[in-house]
C-alpha cells in the first residue's frame, strides 16, 4: 500500500524494505528481526505490531506530501534529497555517482547533452539524473516541509 512512499524514503536516503507478498505476521516478525520500523496504513496490523512490541508507525496522510510530513515529524527526517545518500527507489541499494562517459550508451542523446551528473544503481543498473521530473520532486518536498511547519504550529 505504501509503494510510492517507499520510493520517496529511499530517495531521501533511507534503507526501506517493501513487501507485498508477506502476510501480517511475517511483516511483524521481519521488522522485529531486522530492527526496522513497520510503516503501515492498516490499523489492525499497526495494533498487532504494537501488541508484539515491534516498532511501528501508522501512516494516515492522504497525499505524498502529508505522509512525508508525518514521517518527518515522527522520525526527524530531513525533507531534502542529497543524491549522495540516496538509495535506488527500485531496489533499495545505495546509488553511485558515475562518469558521464559511462552512461553515454544508456541515456537519450538529448539527456546526455544537457546533463552532467549521473548516478547508477550497482545492483539493478538503473541510471538517474536530475531531469525535468526533478521540479515535481522538489515541489512535493516543499509542500511536505510547509505541511510539517504548519503541523508544528498547531501542536504548540
Ligand atoms: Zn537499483
Amino acid at each position: 500500500m505504501l509503494g510510492k512512499l517507499t520510493r520517496w524514503l529511499r530517495m531521501l536516503g533511507h534503507d526501506v524494505e517493501y513487501s507485498k507478498s508477506l502476510d501480517d505476521d511475517q511483516l511483524i516478525a521481519r521488522a522485529k528481526e531486522e530492527g526496522r520500523v513497520l510503516l503501515t496504513r492498516d490499523l489492525k496490523l499497526y495494533q498487532r505490531a504494537i501488541s508484539r512490541g515491534t516498532d511501528t508507525f501508522l501512516v494516515e496522510g492522504k497525499t505524498e506530501d502529508e505522509k512525508l510530513a508525518e514521517l518527518a515529524k515522527r522520525f526527524s527526517l530531513k525533507l531534502e534529497i542529497d543524491v549522495a545518500t540516496s538509495y535506488c527507489p527500485k531496489c533499495n541499494t545505495r546509488i553511485e555517482l558515475v562518469s558521464k562517459e559511462e552512461v553515454a550508451e544508456h541515456v537519450p542523446k538529448t539527456t546526455y547533452a544537457y546533463y552532467n551528473e549521473f548516478w547508477k544503481c550497482p545492483k539493478c543498473g538503473q541510471i538517474y539524473w536530475q531531469g525535468a521530473h526533478w521540479k515535481r520532486i522538489e515541489t512535493t518536498l516543499r509542500k511536505a516541509r510547509e505541511t510539517l511547519e504548519n503541523s508544528d504550529l498547531r501542536s504548540v
